[in-house]
């Protein structure tokens, strides 16, 4: 039985005394549940900050990126021995904006999947169609690409001990969620895929939904047998929102 998991992405959004604020009122509501994971992906200045309110707590963090590179001359990036020295468990990985907006291509991204696995973070490896490509009926290709990047850069085994988040990025942020069974498509055919090399590990592997999910359609999305949680954005900034969220989770588990 795999575990489930609730990962909000502040993206670029946040304030010292509204992280607080935040983390307060989520910590005040949460109640945790073995086998089920709840954490927050932050912007890097504010590591230090969640650390201090998190540690010890049922909440983990991370980081929304990570370098490619270990250190050196490459201004503006943030290592994974960085995020893990602020404490933190997990960063995304080829989130479609960093795809889109700061041209992350899949050979990069494969680069930052092992980027992280190598300093000891858990990835979450996102993957996703844009609008046009679904309407095309590419969806399966473009997922097997993204998907094959990371596979052959490093291997089914890889995967292990990481997680992958099917967003598609006609979802994202625009209120228009996929269909539980959309999502259940795209989940099985990524599992079936990392099957087809290992058949072990694609079992066990964590396939997370992102894409406009609210208290509303959580628990319809968590209830289908390949969706393990969620990748949440918008509403991971409204604590009884990302509540609400959680509680689907456990209540899937
Ligand atoms: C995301 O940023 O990964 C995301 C899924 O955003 P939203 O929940 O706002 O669509």
């Amino acid at each position: 039985m795999r575990q489930k998991y609730v990962v909000g992405n502040w993206k670029l959004n946040g304030s010292l005394p509204g992280n607080e604020a935040l983390l307060q009122a989520v910590l005040a509501g949460v109640s945790p549940k073995p086998g089920c994971h709840l954490a927050v992906c932050v912007p890097a200045p504010y590591l230090a900050q969640v650390r201090g309110l998190l540690e010890g707590t049922p909440v983990a963090w991370g980081g929304q990126d990570v370098s490619r590179f270990e250190k050196g001359a490459y201004t503006g990036d943030v290592s994974g021995a960085m995020l893990r020295e602020f404490g933190a468990t997990y960063s995304i990985v080829g989130h479609s904006e960093r795809r889109t907006v700061f041209g992350d291509t899949d050979a990069v991204v494969a680069e930052k999947y092992a980027a992280a696995r190598k300093a000891g973070l858990v990835p979450i490896f996102c993957v996703g169609e844009s609008l046009a490509e679904r309407e095309q009926g590419v969806t399966e290709t473009v997922l097997a690409r993204q998907l094959d990047a990371v596979l052959e850069k490093s291997g089914p085994a890889a995967l292990d001990g990481g997680i992958v988040a099917y967003e598609p990025v006609w979802a994202i942020g625009t209120g228009r969620t996929a269909t539980a069974a959309q999502a259940q498509q795209a989940h099985a055919y990524l599992r079936g895929r990392v099957a087809t090399k290992d058949a072990a590990v694609a079992a066990r592997l964590p396939i997370l939904y992102g894409g406009s999910v609210k208290g509303a359609n959580a628990a319809e999305l968590f209830a289908m047998p390949d969706v393990d949680g969620g990748l949440i954005g918008g509403a991971s900034l409204v604590a009884e929102d990302f509540l609400a969220i959680w509680r689907a989770a456990v209540a899937a588990a």
